[in-house]
This record gives C-alpha cells, structure tokens and sequence, in this order.
C-alpha cells in the first residue's frame, strides 16, 4: 500500500464542478439592501466579466480554459494525497487518514488555484490591473503571483493587524512586483476616514474588502479579484476535490468523513463540494466537518442576509453571519476571521449536512497538533490548516475510543513556513 497517491499530469481534472443545480434547495440570490444605490450593478462594474458570469452560471461542468490548466501544470497540479501512516501509527486509531498536499503551491496555500483563473481571465479581457484584500497575506500572495504570471499588475489592501507582524510574506509580494497598502490606508476614502478614528486602527477583511472595491471602481482597466466566499472561487476551487476523488479510485478507498478548516469557505468547498455531489446524487454517507476558531465562528452564526464588506459596498449575500461589522480578537490563523460564510456552503448548513467545531482561539491546543503532524508526517501546516489537523485528529481519536476504522480525508489548505512568528508566540519557543 502507498504512502504517496500521485497522479500524472494527464489525469488533471478537465472541468470544474459548479454544485448550484444539484444543491438540495435553490441558491438565494444575491440582493439589494432597502436604501441606497444598486450594489448588484456596482460589483457587475468591477468584477472580471467571465468570474461574473460563473458567478450566476447553473451550467454543472464547466470547461477549464487550456490556458488555465498549462498555468495549474505549472504550479504543481495534479498535487499529492498523502496516506498518513506515521500519524496513524502514532494515534493507535484504526482510522485510515488521508490528507491533500496544498502546501505545495508556489506561495504556500490552496489560493492560486482561483487567482490564476482569476489573472487568465483578466488578461484575457484586457484588463490591466487586479485589486483586492488580504487577510492572513496568502490571498494577497496568491493574486501577486497569478497576475505577474498572467502580466498583470496587482494592488493588495492588507489587514494592519497582521501586514504588521508577517514582513517575510509582505516580502514575498514585492518581489512577485505587488503594491503593498496596510489596510486602513490612506489610499481610500474609506480608509482615510478610518485612520482619522484611530490612526492605528487594526484593520479587517470586511475593511480591506471596501479599499480594493473603491480603488478597483475608480477605473476601467482595473477590476476586483476576491479569494474566497463567491460562487466562483468555490468552483474554482473543486479542482482539489475533484483530484482527490480520482486518488481515492486509485486506493479503492473512500472517505466517511471529509474536514478542512473554515473561514469564507473556498478550501473547506474546493476540497468538499465534489464529495457533496456524491452525497447529493450517489447517496454516499458521508459526514462533513468545517473546523473554525471561536474567535470567528460564523457557521454558528445567524443564516440571513448581510454585506460582504464593512463599508456595505457589496450585495447583501444569504449566508451564517456573525454581524458585517462585528469585532473579532486577532488570532494566529487570521485567514479563519471572517464575518460570513460562503452562500453555497451556508445552504449545506442550513439543510443539516454541514457540521462545525470552534477551537478556543488562544490556538494552543489547535498548535500543538499542528506540532505533532510536522513531527510524524514532516509538513509543516499553515496556522489555518492547523485547525484541520486538529479536527482530523481529534476524529481519529474518536475512532479509537470506539474502535471504527473510518476514513478521515482532511485538507491542508497551505503551509506554515512563512508564519512561524506565530506558532513561536502560541507555543512559546
Ligand atoms: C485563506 C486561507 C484559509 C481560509 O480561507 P477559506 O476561504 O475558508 O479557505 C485557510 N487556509 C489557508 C492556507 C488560507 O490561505
């Protein structure tokens, strides 16, 4: 039995999986709010055309340009599952756990595989420039890299909170030839008058996603990427999951439980969603598991409409909110902290077939498995897929109490290299 299941450039999954027809209730659109200008018209101004249209598509497999797959080639795809046997042994569980290699993207996280597209299509109608929000910086990261590639140019709004205390990856985006602002910024109106409140103000990815939405607005040539959340990136981001089912084939083996840490919702849907359409149109049993923080658990949130953003920029999405403009305590895993979850994947919640868990979000216990992974597998996780790590395990410990041999399939959305200072403070090394 292998460690390592591989699959050849020639098994790269040709299409995305769109769930939008197959989702067990029809997807509330997006809409209005009661007052003020049609946001629905502003975000038709300055999203990428074609990422609008996936955004409303019911069409079930979409095509992956050519273009797109020669770029996912490029940066390692088709990517890794692993067996993980060393853990597994560790663990004493019967449990078999499986886990997606994402760390092996070029900037370190599950991101790239929406911001190429993203970039491709970009370039592809004539744009010039891509602005957007970052939180924990692998978005930021991710676009930076996908549009140097696609020859674009890349602005990033980066939450101060954590712009502050990751200078390596703020490097990172520089040298990929990025424009950096610490989010507020002075670049913005909104920022501008935020600063004038509290000229250290921290930041948030709600803030962040107001600055890029009125810099990309001020021209025609600039349009606005986001990394998580939407439609689109979901789909996108089925390009993990639809790889991992063909590595299941491959072992005759197939997951009861399926985990990815959460935040907007793109690698817990891009490595989820294809399983999701065998529950929905195979009838597998499978159990799914979103792992958050305490500090950010919007699944157990309210399932309503609110903004995307905090300036109430975008259109009012129905999802699990925790409140648009709610105040949340950093933590070390900043790309969980997110007020919403993803419309698609809120819907799953809604009709029972996702389950939560929110570790404490002083993060120790969430590090310390993260510490044992890197030590019996050898990867190091990012802070987020530490969350996932620690979920697996705790499943797995859970087969052992009951003595199950179920199959734990988890992702790990990025790695950690870049994010030390972190785990150093947490674990206090
Ligand atoms: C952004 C990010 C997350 C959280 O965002 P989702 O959209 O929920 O996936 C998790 N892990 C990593 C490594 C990330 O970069």
């Amino acid at each position: 039995m292998h460690t390592e299941i591989v699959l050849s450039p020639d098994e790269l999954p040709t299409k995305w999986y769109n769930i939008v027809p197959d989702l067990p209730s029809p997807l509330p659109p997006p809409k209005n709010p009661e007052e003020g200008e049609s946001r629905l018209d502003f975000l038709q101004k300055v999203l990428i055309g074609e990422c609008l249209k996936q955004e409303m598509s019911q069409e079930r497999w979409v095509d992956i340009p050519e273009g797109v797959l020669n770029l996912y080639e490029q940066a390692g795809r088709p990517r890794q599952l692993f067996r993980a046997r060393r853990l597994e042994e560790y663990l004493k569980t019967p449990a078999r756990m499986y886990y997606k290699a994402e760390f092996y993207s070029p900037t370190g996280s599950h991101k790239v595989n929406t911001a190429l597209a993203q970039a491709y299509y970009a370039k592809k109608e004539g744009l010039e420039r891509l602005a957007t929000e970052t939180g924990a910086g692998q978005w930021g990261t991710a676009l930076a890299y996908a549009s140097r590639l696609c020859g674009l140019e890349c602005t990033i709004y980066w939450v101060r909170a954590v712009y502050n205390w990751k200078q390596e990856r703020r490097s990172f985006m520089k040298m990929l030839g990025a424009k950096v602002h610490a989010s507020p910024s002075d670049k913005t109106e909104v920022g501008k008058k935020l600063l004038k409140e509290d000229p250290e103000h921290v930041g948030s990815l709600g803030i962040a996603i107001s600055e890029g939405l009125e810099d990309a607005a001020s021209s025609d040539t600039v349009a606005y990427s986001l990394g998580s959340v939407l439609n689109h990136v979901l789909m996108h981001q089925t390009i993990i999951g639809l790889e991992t089912q063909k590595q299941f084939e491959k072992v005759d083996d197939y997951p009861d439980v399926v985990i990815s840490c959460l935040g907007g919702g793109s690698n817990f849907g891009g490595f989820a969603i294809p399983f999701y359409h065998d529950l929905l149109t195979k009838k597998k049993d499978i159990r799914f598991i979103a792992a958050q923080s305490q500090a950010s658990p919007n699944l157990q949130g309210e399932y309503r409409y609110d903004f995307a953003d905090h300036a109430e920029m975008t259109p009012m999405l129905k999802m699990y909110t925790l409140g648009h403009q709610v105040k949340m305590v950093p933590i070390k895993g900043d790309g969980l902290r997110y007020h919403g979850c993803s419309p698609i994947l809120s819907l799953l919640r809604h009709e029972g077939l996702l389950d939560t868990i929110a570790y404490p979000p002083d993060e120790k216990m969430v590090f310390e498995k993260a510490q044992l992974f890197v030590q019996k597998e050898g990867f190091l996780p990012a802070p987020e897929s530490a969350y996932s790590v620690c979920c697996a395990i705790d499943e797995a410990l859970e087969c052992k109490k009951k003595n199950e041999e179920k199959v734990i399939a988890f992702n790990i959305s990025g790695h950690g290299l870049l994010d030390l200072v972190g785990y150093q403070e947490v674990l206090q090394f």
